[in-house]
């Protein structure tokens, strides 16, 4: 049941169809994790905070410096030299204190216990770490919402082949080589802020309608393409791979 401050707190919300009281108690009750604290971690954070995710997890190593603050929108001019994910953390209990929120000061690593949480979050540039985020995800049945963006092109997708074998998982789509990828980083290649904070801003729909919406159909098995120049989102079909070391199982 829901208190009086809960109800004050998320009323523009529980008013929409399908969405109900029940849709916040579920939101209430989930444990998401959060990896990467800068340009997508910023807004999803806030987002699932303001939204009333019951309990957050943020898993970030590095400290704010001036060149993320054009997209990192939660840290601050005076919180340079604080470590990203304490910081974005306490942002987000200004926003809401009424929920748990935890912060690692440390880069996610496959030894970490993912099994308690509802909802993942991949909000991190690095490769590596994605097909982790993935592989566990996929072991533990989770729901992995991914983002990724670069100069002004941004792309997300929910994965949930754990939970449903017809679903492909991201390293089908996007299998490990050894040819060198073209830069992707945001440090070498650009990015301007509205980008990021728009493929966040997605992936926390995308994660409300999967925990609290009734009767609303997955996005999961597509991957979504947003064009900042021309303002296309392309909606492109996935394919499982029945080769994948990860779910063709
Ligand atoms: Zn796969």
């Amino acid at each position: 049941m829901l208190n009086d401050d809960d109800l004050n707190r998320y009323a523009r919300q529980v008013i929409i169809p399908n969405f109900d009281e029940e849709g916040q108690e579920k939101l209430l009750k989930t444990n998401c994790l959060i990896v990467g604290a800068g340009g997508l971690g910023c807004p999803v954070a806030l987002y699932a905070s303001a939204a009333g995710f019951g309990n957050i997890e943020i898993y970030d190593e590095d400290i704010i410096e001036i060149s993320n603050l054009n997209r990192q929108i939660a840290h601050k001019y005076n919180q340079i030299g604080n470590n990203k994910a304490e910081n974005l953390a306490q942002e987000c209990l200004k926003i809401n204190p009424n929920i748990s929120i935890k912060s690692k000061k440390k880069i996610f690593n496959d030894a970490i216990d993912i099994s308690g949480f509802d909802l993942i979050f991949d909000c991190c540039d690095n490769t590596e770490t994605k097909y982790i985020l993935n592989f566990l995800s996929h072991k533990f049945k989770k729901i992995l919402i991914s983002g990724s963006a670069v100069q002004m092109e941004g792309q997300f997708a929910i994965w949930k082949s754990g939970l449903n074998k017809g679903y492909p998982c991201y390293e089908c789509v996007f299998p490990r080589t050894n040819e060198k990828a073209p830069i992707t980083n945001c440090r070498e290649a650009g990015i301007i802020g509205p980008v990021t904070g728009l493929i966040g801003s997605m992936q926390v729909n995308e994660a409300i309608k999967e925990i609290a919406i009734k009767d609303y159909q997955s996005t999961a098995g597509n991957l979504f393409l947003y064009d900042g120049l021309t303002l296309d989102l392309n909606k492109i079909r996935l394919i499982k791979n029945n080769q994948c070391p990860v779910c063709s199982d």
